[in-house]
């Protein structure tokens, strides 16, 4: 069979992989210049960032985990030091595991042998008769398939199967899956790190705090690296609103207040995410009808946790190789 998997972050790249291991032609399009999706690496002043989720959550005895570890290349960090605080039900983080060069290593290493076309959004799914056909927002042909994996968030593959031959009601399902934002904010400071690796604040504007060098990254011109992620109220209301010089100011004082000493940041950077983690979620099998050509996964229509975003991907991949 020829497939089409719209989307390189966890889910995507493991439906793909899994299709391909089972002999099948399968090309990859993402969007984005990079790959991950929401496993993503920044470099710049502070060195490695990541910017969106701060580690792989692979807890053993999932698929996940063994993902992790046979594609590791001695370069797997667990992040030294502790927790402070709880991380929420909807974005666990029960055994985190890092790369040195960042979590996107794992996408990329997910994707070797691959064919992926970055750079492209797939913008309509048209009827071939037999087969599906993909097409770009200028109207171009990407290519003709027998079935479509779509990993991107729910709003994006609502949009795209809006644009096919799927059924309204399906389209209406995956409507109404909602997401939080997070507004994430990146600075160097000189200071002790603490003794933990991520801290979840209660009450305040800050989600979660972490510290890059606990990631077996050394600080940079002697500054360490802090990624805060603002709450989803606090997020949502910056989201579109507030500067990056605001939000950044909220986020240093929120983190001077953590740490109890005067923090300076040497440099900052601020990155938005409309899509971050699942506020509706919904379920895999409901937004699947059994037989159908299109095939939904990602983190919408997961249980939470990563480990069930990779599985969706091979749930994705086994609803495909049923129709071959
Ligand atoms: C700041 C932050 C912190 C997080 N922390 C945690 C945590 O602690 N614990 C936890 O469990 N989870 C956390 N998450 C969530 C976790 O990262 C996601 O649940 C998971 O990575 C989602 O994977 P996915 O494959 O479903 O979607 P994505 O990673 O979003 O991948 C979808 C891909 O599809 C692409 N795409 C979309 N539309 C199209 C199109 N039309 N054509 C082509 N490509 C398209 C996108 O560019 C993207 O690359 C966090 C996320 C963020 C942003």
């Amino acid at each position: 069979m020829r497939v089409a998997v719209v989307g390189a972050g966890l889910a995507g790249l493991a439906a793909a992989r899994c299709l391909a291991d089972a002999g099948h032609g399968v090309t990859v399009f993402e969007k984005s210049r990079g790959l991950g999706g929401r496993l993503a690496t920044r470099r710049g002043d502070g060195g490695v960032i990541d910017h969106g989720a701060p580690a792989i959550d692979a807890p053993q005895g999932t698929a996940l985990a063994a993902a992790v570890r046979e594609l590791a290349a001695g370069d797997l960090a667990i992040p030294a030091g502790g927790t402070l605080g709880a991380p929420p039900p909807d974005a666990p983080m029960t055994r985190p595991v890092a790369f040195a060069d960042g979590v996107t290593q794992f996408a990329k290493r997910l994707a070797v042998g691959l064919e992926v076309v970055r750079g492209v959004r797939v913008a309509a799914i048209r009827d071939a008769g037999d087969a599906l056909e993909l097409g770009d927002e200028q109207g171009n042909g990407l290519g003709v398939f027998d079935a479509v994996v779509v990993s991107a968030p729910a709003p994006q593959a609502a949009d795209l199967l809006e644009r096919s031959p799927e059924a309204p009601e399906r389209v209406a399902a995956l409507r109404a899956l909602r997401y939080h934002p997070a507004v994430v904010a990146a600075v160097g400071a000189r200071l002790t790190p603490p003794p933990w690796w991520i801290a979840y604040p209660e009450g305040g504007p800050l989600a979660a705090v972490v510290i890059e060098s606990a990631k077996g990254r050394p600080a940079v011109d002697g500054a360490v690296t802090v990624v805060m992620r603002l709450t989803a109220g606090a997020s949502a209301e910056a989201l579109d609103a507030a500067t990056d010089d605001a939000v950044t100011a909220v986020a240093l004082d929120a983190l001077e207040a953590l740490l109890d000493v005067p923090v300076h940041a040497e440099w900052r950077q601020v990155k938005r995410w409309r899509y971050c983690t699942v506020a509706t979620r919904g379920d895999f099998a409901a937004v699947n009808p059994p037989g159908t050509r299109i095939v939904v996964c990602g983190d919408a229509v997961s249980p939470p946790g990563m480990p069930a975003v990779y599985d969706g991907g091979l749930a994705a991949a086994g609803r495909v190789l049923a129709l071959a």
